[in-house]
C-alpha cells in the first residue's frame, strides 16, 4: 500500500545525517531534535502549540484529558473511522455517540450531529478520513451554538488546507479547539516508528497538556494531575524533521496519483471514485478509496491479491457493530451510509512514489475484473 523503501532512497543521506546528530548528542528523550521538529511543525501548521507524544492514539486521549471531561460526558464522532477514535473516548469513561457519515466524503454528516446532541454532550470529534477534510464550517457552527469542544482527529489529514472564510486557507489540526495527529510510518507524515502530536492555539490548554504528557508534572517531581508517559523519541523527531520539509511535495504527488487513478476509473457503472472538492487542497489522499457498486468487492480484493496488488478494506465493520462498542440502545437503521460503505469500499495503493505505469497496471486490473465478473 505504501513504498517506504523508494521514499527512503530519496532522502537517505539527509535522514542519516539527522539521526547521527541525535546519536552524537546522546539526547534520546526530549532532546533538541524534538524541540526543533516541534517548532518546525508549529510554523508549518501556523499554530501556536504542538505537543509531541508517543503515538496518534495517545494524542487523541491526551487531547480529551486536556478538556477535563467527566465520566459519562458524551462525545460525538463518526461511525466510520479507525477504532482509535472511539477507543480513547471509552477508555476515559466518556460515552461515544456515533453518527452516520456522508456518502460522498465518508466524513461525519453535520446534518445528523444536532439530533445526537443531549445535555451531556461535551465534544465533537470530526475525523478527516482518508485525507478529506470534514465539513468544518458546519461542525464548528453547531459546536458554537451548543457550546461544545471540537477535537480534530487529523491522523489521516496532515497537510490538508481548508478554504474557509474569505478563502483564506487554514491547515487541518488548527480548525477546532485541539487536534491529534499520528506519525505512524504509513501516515502522510510518517516516522520510522511510532509518534504523534497534540495541536492547539489555546495557551492554557497547551500548558495543561504539556504536564499531562509528562506524568502530570509542571515542576519536576511535583505531580499536580494524573498524567501519562507519552513521548516522541529524539530519533523519530530527527526523521520527521527531514520528512516535514517534503510533506507538501508528498501530498502533491498523492494528489497527482489520485487524478491519474480517477481519469482511468471514473465513468464506470460499478465504480464511484473519491469525491474531491474543486480547486481546493482539502484532500491529501491518505487513502484512495473506491466504492464498488453492484459487483463483488471481496472477490475484487482476492483478484487483486492474486495479481500481487496490495489493497485494503478500510473499514470492514462499522464501529456501532464492533463488539467493544456495540450499544444495545443503538438502532441499526441509524447508519444506512456506513452499513453500505463497509460492503463497497476498497483502497488501492496510494503513496508519493506511485508511478504512472503502476497506476495504469492497477487500474487495468480493477477494470478487467469488473469486465469478467
Ligand atoms: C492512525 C490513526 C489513529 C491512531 O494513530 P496511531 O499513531 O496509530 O496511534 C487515530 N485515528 C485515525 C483516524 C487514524 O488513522
Amino acid at each position: 500500500m505504501v513504498d517506504l523503501k523508494s521514499q527512503y532512497a530519496f532522502i537517505r543521506n539527509e535522514v542519516q545525517a539527522s539521526i547521527e546528530e541525535v546519536l552524537d548528542t546522546t539526547s534520546y528523550i526530549n532532546g533538541p531534535a524534538v524541540k526543533s521538529f516541534q517548532e518546525d511543525l508549529q510554523e508549518y501548521l501556523g499554530v501556536k502549540h504542538v505537543i509531541p507524544c508517543a503515538n496518534g492514539t495517545d494524542a487523541l486521549q491526551i487531547a480529551l484529558m486536556g478538556l477535563k471531561l467527566k465520566p459519562g460526558d458524551e462525545v460525538i464522532t463518526a461511525d466510520f473511522t479507525f477504532a482509535a477514535t472511539v477507543e480513547v473516548i471509552s477508555l476515559l469513561q466518556l460515552k461515544p455517540v456515533l453518527v452516520d457519515v456522508d456518502s460522498k466524503t465518508f466524513n461525519i454528516d453535520p446534518a445528523l450531529i444536532e439530533a445526537a446532541i443531549t445535555p451531556k454532550t461535551k465534544a465533537i470529534i470530526p475525523v478527516h478520513l482518508f485525507g478529506q477534510i470534514a465539513d468544518m464550517d458546519a461542525i464548528n457552527s453547531i459546536a458554537k451554538k451548543h457550546n461544545l469542544y471540537v477535537v480534530e482527529d487529523n491522523a489521516q489529514g496532515i497537510g490538508a488546507r481548508y478554504g474557509s472564510v474569505n478563502d483564506i486557507k487554514t491547515m487541518t489540526g488548527t480548525l477546532g479547539h485541539v487536534a491529534a495527529t499520528s506519525f505512524f510510518p504509513s501516515k502522510n507524515l510518517g516516522a520510522y516508528g511510532d509518534g504523534g502530536a497534540i495541536i492547539t492555539n489555546d495557551d492554557d490548554l497547551a500548558h495543561f497538556i504539556r504536564g499531562i504528557v509528562n506524568h502530570g508534572m509542571y515542576e519536576r517531581y511535583y505531580h499536580d494531575v494524573v498524567g501519562v508517559n507519552s513521548r516522541l523519541d529524539s530519533i523519530q523527531a530527527a526523521v520527521l524533521k527531514v520528512k516535514l520539509k517534503y510533506l507538501d511535495f508528498y501530498n502533491e504527488r498523492r494528489k497527482e496519483a489520485s487524478i491519474r487513478y480517477t481519469n482511468l476509473l471514473s465513468n464506470h457503472p460499478n465504480i464511484i471514485t473519491p469525491h474531491r472538492k474543486l480547486a481546493c487542497d482539502s484532500h491529501v489522499f491518505h487513502q484512495y478509496t473506491l466504492r464498488i457498486i453492484n459487483a463483488d468487492r471481496d472477490a475484487l480484493v482476492a483478484y487483486l491479491n492474486t495479481h500481487d496488488i496490495p489493497c485494503g478494506v478500510y473499514y470492514p465493520v462499522p464501529l456501532h457493530r464492533q463488539k467493544a462498542y456495540a450499544d444495545p440502545e443503538v438502532n441499526e437503521a441509524s447508519f444506512p451510509v456506513t452499513n453500505q460503505l463497509v460492503k463497497e469500499v476498497i483502497s488501492l495503493p496510494m503513496h508519493s512514489e506511485l508511478t504512472t505505469d503502476q497506476i495504469a497496471f492497477i487500474s487495468g486490473k480493477v477494470l478487467s475484473f469488473l469486465k469478467e465478473n
